[in-house]
């Protein structure tokens, strides 16, 4: 056991979940790096994350600034309706749950989620460094055990998790049977047709879609799975115009859009608006 491990880093100790993304044997502290029995090694970081997808070459689309602004947008409350309904989801699960959050981004519900459940222990990975380098630096908590990941090869432990939480990302749901609990379940939240409806309707004459459906997502998700629960939750809430900046610069609904065309100062509210399903893996062949 290594005693001069740095305090940020202590976590990954009792991290046990982790399997090498290369060899899937398990993976486990030694020094300051993760280790499988086949000697692939991965150095911690500072910060308190691990990089576990380091053949992954890093996208520019989505930059600092941007997961700047998200963490921005979230930390004002602009997404609190729907971090309240997952965590009330949680609370009926056992105290010692383990839950993994998909495409985390700069951190946001795992960091507030594992505040309220200090008990849980929380992977959340993202396959950009640069969001999770500053979920993990904005983490108080010290616990979370963040890692840059692949959806398609999951670093992680077959039948090791208790909770999916996947929060306005992709699934991949062979991946999800594997690393879940029998008994696990996937939180699966997905935007509504209301969402961003604000900034929906000042871009109309740029959107390639008028409208948005999350029918596909939605019929996707009900192939695998089978569904427990469903709600949906919404929240409308006014925009300073420096949120308003912040909000205009980090939705991919306007990455395409010659945002100069359109006099934003007439965005005064925003609404965030979402539903959230809680399912079970369908067994495939009983
Ligand atoms: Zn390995």
């Amino acid at each position: 056991m290594n005693t001069n491990l740095k305090p940020k880093l202590k976590r990954f100790a009792s991290a046990t979940a982790f399997a090498c993304p290369i060899c899937l044997e398990n993976l486990t502290l030694v020094e300051s790096s993760l280790k499988c029995s086949n000697r692939h090694s991965f150095d911690l970081a500072k910060f308190g994350y691990v990089n576990l997808a380091p053949q992954i070459k890093q996208s520019t689309n989505y930059d600092k600034e941007n997961f700047q602004n998200r963490q921005q947008i979230l930390e004002a409350g602009f997404y609190q309706a729907i971090l309240e309904a997952v965590s009330d989801l949680l609370a009926s699960s056992e105290t010692s749950t383990t839950v993994l959050d998909i495409g985390c981004g700069e951190g946001y519900y795992s960091r507030k989620l594992q505040e309220a459940y200090p008990q849980a222990t929380f992977y959340a990975f993202d396959l950009s460094k640069e969001s999770v380098q500053l979920a993990a630096k904005s983490d108080a908590s010290w616990k979370v055990n963040w890692f840059v990941g692949d959806l398609a090869h999951l670093p992680i432990q077959s039948k090791s998790m208790e909770v999916i939480l996947d929060i306005f990302s992709p699934a991949n749901y062979a991946e999800f049977e594997r690393v879940l609990k029998t008994e696990g379940v996937i939180i699966k939240v997905v935007p509504t047709s209301s969402h961003l409806k604000e900034i929906r309707q000042l871009a109309q004459d740029q959107l390639a879609k008028q409208s948005y459906s999350n029918q596909e997502i939605l019929e996707h998700f009900e192939d695998h799975c089978q569904i427990l629960s469903s709600e949906t939750v919404s929240l409308t809430k006014s925009l300073t115009p420096e949120e308003r900046q912040a909000l205009l610069a980090m939705t991919p609904l306007l990455f395409h859009v010659d945002q100069e065309k359109i006099n934003w100062t007439r965005l005064k509210e925003i609404t965030i608006e979402a539903e959230l399903l809680v399912g079970k893996i369908k067994i495939q062949n009983p």
